[in-house]
């Protein structure tokens, strides 16, 4: 952001874009932190914040209906605005303008970035249905029936955690996947194949590409057609960076930021799932995605809208979990393709622990209903490989 003040504590306009975790840490902890300029956020969806780990939980398994964020904006005297999607952003030296979809010009003296991220679709005319956000999650649950035939795209974390509540729920469930085995794109295909045991009473098929999804089912390359009640598509999430298009605003796969959430633009911070931050452990800008990242973040970002160029560096080693058919997976760290694996099986014969690492040096580490390890595990991270179990 270079030399520029902090945000003036009484008058400051501190803007938001987005409605969900990342915002509401940020805005929380700011309003502690004694700040008492107009905040207002602005949020494409209807919801007031709410939390989205638990929709492909206990929302799709009936066990809840929503699950909200502690964010009281009477209290924190935020200006929310529900159902607003920011349009454009104009930046100057000073401060800048967002302007909404309905054409409402807002001037900001700092902007904070948190629009997280979109599912990716596939091509095709056929409904896909994806899971982003909560109506979406009770629209998928209103559809898991018995007896119904639903074709999951990706069996990557999506993928199994709407497996589990599609088995679970009595329908005909089918997995396609792209890779080798299931979670091969994200733990590697050794990994996947030792959770293999764990899509009993689940066609899945690996190695299998999507053409495009139409009206009578899923089409695959090589010309085979699933016949599908309903095809939920999860194969990844993509921020949406078209909006910021002529903004300036440097982006690479998310908004380009350095590790103190600072963007190239003057008063511009970026947070959450649409920030690539720059990590100084790894030596690269890092899309991360999880929760524990957009909910951790927000002391850096508070300090750096306050104290421009003194804050904080924020370079956590990554940490999230996955619930899925009935465990709980958690990994720390951050491996690269080529790290050596060391995968130890419990004794159901499927995936209990691995562990990965690069010249003896651990550099991430997985646990299945390991709950107690995970603290131990992630400060080893960086450290040597025998320092875990
Ligand atoms: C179903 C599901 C399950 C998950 N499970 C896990 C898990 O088990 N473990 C884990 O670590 N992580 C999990 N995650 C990831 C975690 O929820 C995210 O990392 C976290 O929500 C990111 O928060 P965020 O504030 O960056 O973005 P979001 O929570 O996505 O909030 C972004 C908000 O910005 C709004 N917005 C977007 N564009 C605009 C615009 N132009 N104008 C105005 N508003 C806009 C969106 O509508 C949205 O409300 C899961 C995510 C999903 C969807």
């Amino acid at each position: 952001m270079g030399d520029r003040a902090g945000l003036d504590l009484e008058h400051g306009h501190l803007v938001v874009v987005g409605g969900g975790l990342a915002t509401v840490r940020v805005v929380t902890t700011l309003r502690r932190k004694k700040f008492r300029g107009p905040v207002t956020v602005l949020c494409a969806e209807q919801d007031a914040a709410y939390d989205r780990p638990p929709l492909s939980k206990d929302v799709l398994a009936g066990d809840a209906d929503t699950a909200p964020l502690p964010f009281d904006v009477t209290k924190l005297e935020v200006d929310l605005r529900l159902g607003t999607r920011a349009a454009a952003l104009r930046s100057t030296p000073d401060g800048g303008t967002v302007v909404t979809e309905a054409g409402e010009e807002i001037a900001y003296d700092a902007l904070l970035l948190a629009t997280g991220a979109e599912p990716v679709r596939l091509p095709g005319d056929g409904e896909q249905l994806t899971l982003r956000t909560l109506p979406e999650a009770l629209a998928l649950r209103e559809r898991l029936t018995p007896g119904a035939r639903v074709v999951i795209i990706g069996a990557s974390w999506i993928g199994a955690e709407v497996a589990t509540a599609a088995h679970r729920a009595g329908c005909e469930v089918t997995c396609v996947e792209y890779g080798p085995q299931p979670l091969a794109g994200a733990l590697g295909a050794e990994v996947g194949a030792a959770t293999l045991p764990w899509w009993a009473g689940i066609t899945l098929l690996t190695d299998t590409a999507v053409a495009r999804v139409e009206s009578d089912g899923v089409h695959l390359a090589d010309g085979r057609v699933l016949p599908a009640d309903l095809v939920v598509t999860g194969v990844g999430v993509r921020p949406d960076l078209a909006w910021l298009a002529g903004s300036g605003l440097a982006t690479g796969r998310g908004i380009l930021t350095d590790d103190r959430c600072r963007t190239n633009l003057p008063g511009v911070l970026a947070v959450g799932d649409v920030a690539q931050r720059w990590s100084e452990r790894t030596g690269a800008h890092r899309l991360i995605e999880h929760w524990d990242d957009a909910s951790m973040v927000a002391t850096a970002a508070v300090a750096s809208l306050l104290t421009p160029d003194a804050g904080p560096s924020y370079d956590p080693v990554p940490y999230f979990w996955s619930d899925q058919f009935g465990r709980k997976l958690q990994y720390v760290g951050a491996h690269e393709d080529g790290d050596d694996v060391e995968v130890r099986l419990g004794d159901d014969g499927s995936l209990a622990r691995a562990a990965w690492s690069r010249d003896g040096v651990l550099t991430a580490w997985l646990g299945v209903d390991a709950t107690k390890d995970v603290v131990k595990a992630r400060a080893a991270v960086g450290g040597p490989a025998s320092a875990v179990d």
